[in-house]
């Protein structure tokens, strides 16, 4: 019997894009499918140049930002490619989380191929499709009850919990005929839902796992600053008790844990939490699927307002929250009651608040990679132009290098594969085995 494999057709000495393809004789299975950021991608495109809708496969593949593979693509995506149509060869994609570096390219998968997700990621990506322009096709959607396993043909996936900086974030137990992949997505063990991650690692070291397939995104060099969630609330809370102005804040749009946490600290300091349209949609349309996470939400929760930015024209999705909305002059005058949460795209909004100068600026997302980073640049000018002061409180999504160590030493897998990285090597001794993959090659696992 050939032994069963994995391939990885992305991911690999990058940070995001994962795609795993994990076979064992008929049976084949594609874990993740996001677009890459890699340095690839920025040579040929960018914000303002995108692949065309017409012929996306085309035009990726011109470049080589997605694998070249038969019985994935649907047959639109195909349009204008030398890829032919063919019957799917996929029995169903399985996504970790809500992410774009892992579920964005879920609109070029064959619509007969089902896709498999938490129950918490399936409710996060019907938010973001009513409220972005960012779509994921139409597929067989099957939303995993966490610890049941989910049988295709001889593999059987088992979901499990993790934390990360989005919630409903899942790794997999991936039991094959010759043992057990175990596949991470992207993980931390110091925020508020810790002790998901270690369960999932306790469940991972039981199964005697033959390979290990996990993320390393901050491996290697990695001198940020680097802050708990916990440790986010305190220095938040330390800022809002010794102001008297409006307080402004940028997070990742859809880290609702960091949302709770700033509302929190609002709280405590006696404020209210200020949140755009499209926050306020995502909290109302996500909260249920998350019960322990104490988010505010619109229109429930005592102390959220709803800023509106003027707009010639209100998306459907949008309107619901209109007549309670708050705007720039009443931001204003109640400015030292209020941390106003703020999306870098809508710093515009900063001429109409005109927030006075020292007001503080809470920077509440990864510091910059690079020094010429040209966002980063803006933000500071914008900043500057107007004196607000700047604060930098964050937390990773990530596990840190040396938690990396001692859970892949802890998991003991007989090979470890490190992907979403741009350190393999950094991973060298930690297990029986180390492999940084190439792209497009077939590892057999197994003894
Ligand atoms: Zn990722």
């Amino acid at each position: 019997m050939a032994h069963p494999t994995v391939r990885f057709l992305g991911g690999v000495r990058e940070i995001g894009g994962n795609k795993v393809v994990v076979e064992d004789g008929p049976d084949r299975i594609l874990i993740d499918f996001g677009p890459s950021f890699s340095p690839v991608w920025e040579q040929y495109w960018g914000q303002y140049l995108q692949p065309r809708s017409a012929s996306p496969v085309k035009d990726y593949l011109e470049f080589g930002l997605l694998p070249r593979v038969e019985g994935l693509y649907s047959e639109d995506a195909l349009a204008g490619s030398d890829l032919r149509p063919t019957e799917p060869e996929f029995q169903g994609v399985f996504v970790s989380h809500a992410h774009l570096d892992h579920a964005g390219h879920l609109k070029l998968v064959d619509p007969r191929i089902p896709v498999y997700l938490s129950e918490g990621t399936g409710s996060l990506l019907d938010a973001i499709e009513e409220s972005t322009f960012t779509k994921y096709g139409e597929h067989p959607w099957h939303r995993m009850p966490y610890g049941t396993p989910v049988q295709i043909g001889h593999l059987e996936v088992v979901p499990l919990p993790v934390d990360h900086s989005i919630p409903g974030a899942s790794g997999f137990l991936i039991r094959t005929r010759e043992g057990t992949i175990v596949y991470t997505g992207d993980y931390r063990q110091h925020g508020p839902r810790a002790d998901e991650t270690h369960r999932f690692f306790e469940a991972a070291a039981a199964e005697r796992p033959v390979a290990l397939i996990t993320e390393g995104t901050r491996a290697g060099p990695d001198t940020r600053k680097q802050f708990t969630e916990e440790g986010v609330r305190a220095g938040v809370d330390h800022l809002l008790a010794k102001s008297n102005q409006l307080a402004l804040v940028t997070s990742y749009p859809r880290d609702l844990d960091r949302f709770s946490t700033l509302y929190q600290a609002a709280r405590a300091a006696g404020r209210s939490l200020v949140v755009s349209l499209r926050t306020a949609y995502l909290l109302q349309a996500a909260h249920r699927s998350f019960p322990t996470i104490p988010m505010p939400v619109p229109g429930e929760s005592e102390g959220v307002h709803v800023y509106r930015r003027p707009k010639s024209r209100y998306f459907p999705w949008e309107r619901p929250f209109l007549d309670d909305a708050v705007d720039a002059p009443w931001v204003k005058q109640h400015g030292a009651e209020l941390l106003l949460s703020l999306e870098m795209s809508h710093f515009a909004e900063l001429i109409d608040l005109r927030p006075d100068p020292g007001s503080p600026y809470i920077h509440s997302m990864s510091e910059p990679f690079s020094e010429d980073d040209v966002d980063d640049q803006v933000l500071h000018h914008w900043l500057d132009h107007f004196g607000l002061s700047f604060h930098q409180y964050h937390a990773s999504g990530h596990a840190s290098g040396p938690e990396l160590e001692s859970i892949v030493k802890s998991v003991r897998p007989a090979t470890v594969y490190p992907v979403h990285t741009e350190h393999p090597e950094a991973f060298q001794g930690w297990a029986a085995r180390t492999v940084s993959p190439e792209l497009g090659t077939r590892y057999p696992i197994g003894h």
